[in-house]
């Protein structure tokens, strides 16, 4: 366990009440980070009876998404309006939002630690002068002391550190995206919104937002079937073979961290402590040692095959079904076998019908 402490005297714990998150939009849609933050904390305040508060910043689409979110767990959204809230920017996010935190005291602030998520919340942190822990992958409440209790992967995944930050309030953490689950959406559901108008002016704003450049990103954490390629491919053109065994799948392909660094396919699609968490029905890892900071990223998988030259590769333990061969010889016996397996059951169609 680790303990973060500062200089500054502890805070007077029966100041601070509820748990906050952050609702994140983006252009007026609330960001599935949004309904994570939502089902973590509904699962927290449910357990220590706390209310849930979502903190949402928006233009006049605030209304339709503070009804959301209510439907997704939350007991009542501080809804902030003003149109220079439609995309985030640092500064007005983060004065806004450490005004309210130094007005309103919420004993606990969660945040998801996408990139603007990240941005904000140490930024936060600072400003209330609290301490802050980053990309946890488990979050729980000491409810007798009323501490957060952070969790993640630290010294390169070879522990899950507890972190406490014991003196100082709000108790705040980052979460990691993929990792937490909404609740199902309750539609009517009914809870309070609390409107303020932020005086905010565009004029105001130091930065200004010329233009939105959107880059296609995959999203790898929502397939039910990730073929992941790691070193053991031994070239970048090893990855063509696993598209075409996602494509027989129905999935999508994802990668080791070394193969993204060697430039061989794009970071999005990295599974691991630095990547993204996967949760898919099928996983298949193919030229996949297993290394503990790969696992982090996979192992919520529910079935795993692994195709790996080396019987004694860590992989091979978490692994349902182990092929144990080389990929190149493996991988397209495999493409061939389903092939012919969906061809033998289409012409068993065809005769059925024909009878
Ligand atoms: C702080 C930190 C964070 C990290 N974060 C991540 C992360 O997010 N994700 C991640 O993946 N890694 C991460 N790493 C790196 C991690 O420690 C491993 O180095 C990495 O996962 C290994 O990648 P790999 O399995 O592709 O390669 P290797 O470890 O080189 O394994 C290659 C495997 O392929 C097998 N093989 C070789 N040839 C063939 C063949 N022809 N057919 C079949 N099998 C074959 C070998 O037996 C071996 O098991 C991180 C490391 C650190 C220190």
């Amino acid at each position: 366990m680790i303990v973060n402490r500062c200089a500054k005297p502890p805070a007077n714990v029966d100041e601070y009440k509820d748990l906050w998150i952050w609702l994140e939009q983006n252009d007026g849609e609330l960001s599935h980070i949004s309904l994570e933050m939502a089902g973590i904390g509904r699962k927290l305040a449910d357990k220590y009876k706390e209310k849930l508060v979502g903190i949402l910043l928006a233009d006049e689409s605030g209304e339709r998404m503070s009804q959301e979110a209510i439907e997704y767990g939350v007991d009542k959204v501080i809804f902030v309006k003003n149109p220079v809230f439609r995309h985030y920017r640092t500064r007005p996010y983060a004065d806004t939002i450490s005004k309210l935190v130094e007005e309103r005291k919420p004993n606990y602030f969660i945040i998801g630690a996408t990139h603007n998520g990240r941005d904000l919340a140490s930024r936060i942190a600072v400003r209330v002068n609290t301490g802050i822990t980053a990309d946890c992958t488990e979050i729980d409440i000491d409810p007798t002391k009323k501490l957060l209790e952070a969790r993640r992967p630290a010294f390169g995944g070879a522990i899950l550190a507890n972190i406490l930050c014991s003196r100082h309030r709000p108790q705040m953490a980052s979460a990691r995206p993929g990792i937490f689950k909404p609740v199902e959406r309750v539609i009517g559901r009914s809870g309070e919104v609390e409107r303020i108008d932020s005086p905010l002016r565009e004029e105001d704003v130091v930065t200004k937002l010329l233009q939105i450049v959107t880059r296609e990103e995959v999203d790898i954490t929502t397939a039910d079937v990730v073929v992941c390629g790691g070193m053991g491919l031994g070239k970048k053109e090893g990855f063509k073979m696993l598209e075409e065994l996602a494509a027989e799948l129905g999935g999508i392909v994802a990668a080791s961290r070394p193969t993204v660094d060697a430039g061989w396919i794009s970071r999005d699609r990295q599974v691991g402590q630095t990547g993204k968490t996967v949760h898919p029905k099928l996983y298949v890892a193919v030229g996949v040692s297993g290394a503990i900071q790969h696992i982090a990223g996979m192992k919520t998988s529910e079935f795993v095959i692994s195709i790996n030259k080396d019987a004694a590769a860590p992989i091979i333990k978490y692994s349902d079904i182990a092929l144990i061969g080389d990929a190149y010889d493996i991988v397209p016996k495999l493409i061939d076998s389903i092939r012919k397996g969906r061809q033998a059951q289409r012409e068993g169609k065809t005769q059925g019908q024909a009878k």
